[in-house]
């Protein structure tokens, strides 16, 4: 039977839970467990995928389709784990399945309440597909003491009952801030959080405590006694230089072999960390470094491409230099062209990320026509191929009015509203009317990739694999035109209606894809197209 972890935080939000989460999974993974990390998020929406990312920052697709919060990025770059739809749950999910059962009349003759119903279906959300695990970890998102998390942990202290003793655990993270005027680390709001919790029936076996500056002795023995710890358990967690150096950082304080404890084993051999060793050798001793120009939209607030800043440190980790991400707000420069190469010129590669809207569009195509034109790598993720395809019609194959069905009517939909496609199940269908929410083309889907092309040596392969999240596509209709200015479509959907990648071969790097290969990328399995991406850039550096 799998045990589980249940993985709280107090006092503030960011204090980096689903890090933790993640570290203490992939170091439990080291000591041999099989792992599985999932998130509850107590918030009324089914899923983030209708959330603005400066409200929530990425939407994180899985492969089975889901839309989920961007930590299960974190577990899945962390463990190597691929998560599913079944490993993010928000209220606003639970609710509306007990909605629907209540008006199909599913408890006809009941009262329908938060205890039993909502705490019932929060618990098999827990327990579901667990069988060929031996931790899961859960990690409620929020703090202690929120109204919406309520729920969650009434619901993890019956569990911790129905469990059985030795088979959970809580762990707490909190934060005990350093007080520069009285030059002292201060320990209160960390009793109060587990005094909170306590009161709500879950009293936590490991705490672990983020503060700016090192937790002494007395410190951790005061936290210990007041919150009913062993003294061990008090896990001292100070910021990392990097994320990749938070599982060595934990093990140090002794996290995995405190969390043992408390499950009543006494940890043997120590776990094997090579990997994290070599990624943190790779990032603390770079050889050169590159910079990266990423156009974007949502510039100010870097959770929104976290994924995609991940993968281009994953390409640094591959290509041992350091990557210099120069985020560029598209809308700064819509169209004028002293200032898009005033703002590209110190870049070594060129990148557009996927995107909503039309917004920042114009500063996007004039930014991949400086790239194309100067022979600067250029990598276009999802909207960023659907804009390099408006480029080249543009000003390669003379359709002046070249754009997307995304902005408004067009005489010229380059790319256009998919309306169906293969799934494994069928055709799926779309009307231009229908719901946002849950209704792109989500999650892995095949794609046939040419021979001869770049992507096909890149990836070594013609058959790949790739997570989507889109609702327009490049049209095939305009195949020859794009095709006689140079930009081949080098990758397609199996039945060949769907363009997946294109590239411009006598360019030294132009791709574009339809999916987004950041969110596969890991660091201690960089995806190719960011190994290669980065390496170009590397070659680039060395051309100025
Ligand atoms: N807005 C575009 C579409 O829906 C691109 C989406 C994306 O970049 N993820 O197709």
């Amino acid at each position: 039977m799998a045990r589980y972890i249940f993985i709280t935080g107090g006092v503030v939000s960011s204090l980096g839970k689903g890090l933790m989460a993640a570290s203490l999974a992939a170091l439990l993974q080291a000591r041999g467990y099989r792992v599985r990390i999932r998130k509850f998020d107590p918030y009324l929406n089914v899923d983030p995928g209708t959330m603005s990312p400066y409200q929530h920052g990425e939407v994180y697709v899985t492969d089975d389709g889901a839309e989920t919060d961007l930590d299960l990025g974190h577990y899945e770059r962390f463990t190597g784990v691929s998560a599913r739809q079944s490993d993010n749950v928000t209220s606003g999910r639970i609710y509306s399945q007990i909605i629907q059962r209540e008006r199909r009349g599913d408890y006809l003759g009941a009262t329908v309440q938060v205890i039993p119903h909502v705490t019932d279906a929060i618990k098999q959300f827990a327990t579901a597909e667990t069988d060929d695990l031996d931790f899961v970890l859960c990690e409620i998102g929020g703090t202690v003491g929120d109204i919406e998390s309520l729920p969650f942990i009434e619901a993890i202290r019956q569990l911790r009952n129905e469990l059985g003793r030795g088979n959970s655990i809580s762990v707490h993270v909190t934060l005990v801030p350093y007080i520069s005027a009285a030059g002292e680390l201060k320990t209160k709001p960390t009793q109060h959080s587990v005094r909170e919790l306590a009161s709500l029936g879950v009293q936590p076996d490991v705490l672990v405590c983020r503060a700016e500056q090192p937790l002494p002795e007395s410190e951790r023995a005061k936290i210990a006694l007041f919150c009913n710890v062993p003294k061990g358990a008090v896990i001292p967690a100070l910021d990392a230089p990097s994320i990749y150096a938070v599982p060595l950082q934990y093990h140090g304080e002794g996290l995995d072999t405190e969390v043992l404890r408390a499950f009543g084993e006494e940890p043997g051999s120590s776990p094997d960390l090579s990997r994290w060793t070599d990624i943190v050798d790779r990032l603390t001793n770079p050889e050169g470094e590159v910079t990266i120009g990423v156009v974007g939209k949502y510039v100010g607030l870097q959770d929104a491409y976290k994924s995609l800043n991940e993968a281009l440190v994953h390409g640094g980790i591959a290509n041992r230099v350091k990557v210099n991400v120069r985020w560029i707000d598209a809308e700064l420069f819509e169209g004028d062209e002293s200032e898009v190469a005033a703002a590209l010129e110190p870049c070594h590669a060129i990148l557009v990320p996927g995107a909503f809207g039309e917004r920042g569009a114009e500063g996007k195509i004039a930014s991949i026509r400086f790239a194309r034109e100067r022979n600067v790598p250029y990598f276009g993720i999802c909207f960023g191929m659907q804009m390099a395809c408006i480029e080249g019609a543009r000003n390669l194959g003379g359709i002046e009015n070249a754009s997307s069905t995304e902005f408004g009517e067009t005489s010229e939909p380059i790319v256009g509203l998919i309306t169906e496609w293969m799934t494994q199940e069928g055709v799926e269908q779309r009307e231009a009317g229908g719901d946002l929410g849950g209704t792109m083309r989500l999650g892995a889907y095949p794609a046939k990739l040419d021979g001869n092309s770049v992507v096909s040596s890149i990836y070594n392969s013609k058959d790949i694999s790739e997570r989507h999240r889109h609702r327009y596509e490049v049209n095939t209709h305009y195949r020859d035109v794009l095709e006689k200015g140079g930009l081949v479509f080098s990758g397609m959907s199996p039945d060949g209606r769907l363009p997946e990648i294109v590239e411009r071969p006598d360019h030294p790097w132009f791709i574009g894809v339809q999916f987004h290969p950041e969110l596969k990328s890991k660091p201690f399995d960089p995806h190719p197209l960011f190994r290669s991406f980065i390496e170009a850039a590397v070659r680039q550096s060395r051309l100025v």
